[in-house]
């Protein structure tokens, strides 16, 4: 029987083995705190965090490894609609021993109107234009489907255009009783012709005159995942390829593709995950000019 096993010199090895491990494990633990990160940026959906790792530390999240840049800094973003605290794994590469990091978020809420008679026409796109909807999703994706190891993101981030903001990150409106898309980006409500430049130094990945739901479209890879997407411009004044210092010249506002009128629509990615650009603003602000 399992009793029987503990007789003689095997239950004197249990009994040293029980206490090597309450001596090394009790005294190693008080001496043994894991290093504290600093983030930048606040825990709650839609926001991005910025944080120095020590040296001999990874950080995880869902089991991957998320991505160090030259100066041991790791980005972190969270979806619109985030709730849960956010479980990160610290781990020790000389030992490999891992620490769980919890934050719980702050919770948020978003604007919802309804509106109510709208033509159907306008709620469902025409069947003839799926293909054309669908090839261009594509494309979109596809920008955004690897990222520059550089980071651009760090000089910090300015507003793209001059004007009032006309509308943020999460509203959502609920057309004829149906929940649209929320809204992802900030709308700057500029005049057709307006400038539009770069928030940060980026390489442009996207340049599209004129896609069905966005008009003409830029996307900027700002290194690490991070991206900015700009919508409804009435011309382009990049092409694919093009490397940006923050406040480069990327077109000019319009209300191309499906706007009811002229203003600058800024989004951003961190990888597949939308965020809010107004958080990353508050995370990174531009360094001093
Ligand atoms: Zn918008």
């Amino acid at each position: 029987m399992v009793i029987t096993s503990f007789g003689g010199a095997g239950l004197r090895r249990w009994l040293l083995t029980a206490l090597l491990i309450t001596l090394s494990g009790g005294s190693a633990l008080a001496a043994d705190e894991p290093p504290q990160l600093n983030w930048r940026g606040s825990w709650q959906a839609g926001g991005l965090l910025v944080a120095e790792l020590p040296a001999g530390y990874q950080l995880h999240w869902q089991g991957a490894s998320l991505a160090v840049d030259s100066q041991r800094r790791v980005l972190f973003g969270l979806p619109r609609d985030a709730t849960d605290t956010v479980v990160l794994t610290l781990q020790r590469s000389a030992d490999g021993r891992q620490w769980p990091l919890s934050y719980p978020l702050t919770p948020r809420s978003y604007a919802i109107s309804r509106v109510d008679g709208v033509p159907q026409q306008t709620v469902t796109p025409p069947p003839e234009r799926l293909a054309r909807i669908r090839r261009e999703a594509a494309l979109v994706a596809a920008a955004r489907a690897r990222s520059i190891n550089q980071p651009f993101y760090a000089s910090g981030f300015s507003v793209p255009a001059a004007g009032r903001i006309s509308g943020v990150y999460g509203s959502q409106r609920v057309y004829n009783g149906v929940a649209g898309r929320p809204h992802y980006g900030v709308d700057y409500a500029a005049g057709h012709g307006a400038a539009v430049v770069a928030p940060a130094a980026g390489v442009v990945v996207l340049a599209e005159p004129d896609l069905f739901y966005s008009g003409g479209t830029v996307i900027v890879d700002h290194g690490y995942g991070l991206f900015s997407s700009f919508l409804h411009m009435s011309a382009l004044a990049v092409v694919v390829g093009d490397q940006l210092a923050a406040g480069d010249a990327i077109g000019k506002v319009g209300a191309s593709g499906r706007a009811t009128g002229p203003h600058l629509d800024w989004r951003m990615n961190w990888g597949a995950v939308r965020i809010d650009p107004q958080l990353v603003l508050q995370a990174l602000p531009a360094l001093a000019n």
